[in-house]
């Protein structure tokens, strides 16, 4: 697989993601609410780059083709979120590709009243946006290629990977328990 962003990259910007949140959010209450799966080392990594304290809380959000149906569903669980009232909140995802996934969550968190609401990506397909949302923040713009590695998965495999790379099915290797 070809290596897209190194591991020394991906550190460096999320280091200096960190440092800007850090300065933006300084004295106020800070949730950090990060989707699920995908995130979830963007978010450990990020979270020990901020210098304010904060909270960390978890939504869900997974794609399903139904057994009838050829469209993929998004369902939302956000089920697990704190009282968001009074708090500002930085909603962090991995990826941005149709958008769909961060405009439908951002919608359902803004319904819980936060103080105020961004949003920040890893990575961002700039070229397949089909929503009216874009990130506030993001790491790195990407082609439209699909990646795998650090937190992001193919099948559930890869999401180990500490560096982002193009994921070509042939001639990935792989990988048995
Ligand atoms: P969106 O709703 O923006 O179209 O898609 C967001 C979700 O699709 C991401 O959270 C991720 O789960 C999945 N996704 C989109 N592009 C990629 C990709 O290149 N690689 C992987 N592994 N997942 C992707």
């Amino acid at each position: 697989m070809k290596v897209l962003l190194s591991k020394a990259e991906i550190q460096q910007r999320v280091r200096e993601l960190g440092a800007e949140i850090s300065h933006r959010y300084a004295g106020q209450p800070l949730t950090v609410v990060a989707i699920l799966t995908g995130s979830v080392i963007l978010v450990a990594d990020l979270m020990r780059e901020l210098s304010i304290p904060h909270e960390v809380a978890f939504v869900r959000a997974s794609s399903y083709r139904g057994a009838t149906t050829s469209a993929q569903a998004l369902v939302t669980d956000l089920m697990g979120l704190p009282d968001l009232s009074h708090r500002h909140v930085l909603l962090v995802d991995d990826i941005f590709d149709t958008g769909r996934t961060l405009e439908r969550i951002s919608k359902e968190v803004q319904l819980l009243s936060p103080a105020s609401l961004r949003t920040l990506v890893l990575l961002w397909k700039t070229a397949r946006r089909d929503v009216d949302l874009k990130p506030d923040d993001f790491g790195f713009q990407i082609p439209d290629k699909f990646v795998v590695g650090y937190g992001l998965d193919f099948n559930g495999q890869y999401r180990h990977l500490p560096e982002i790379c193009i994921f070509d099915e042939k001639s990935a290797p792989t990988l048995t328990a």
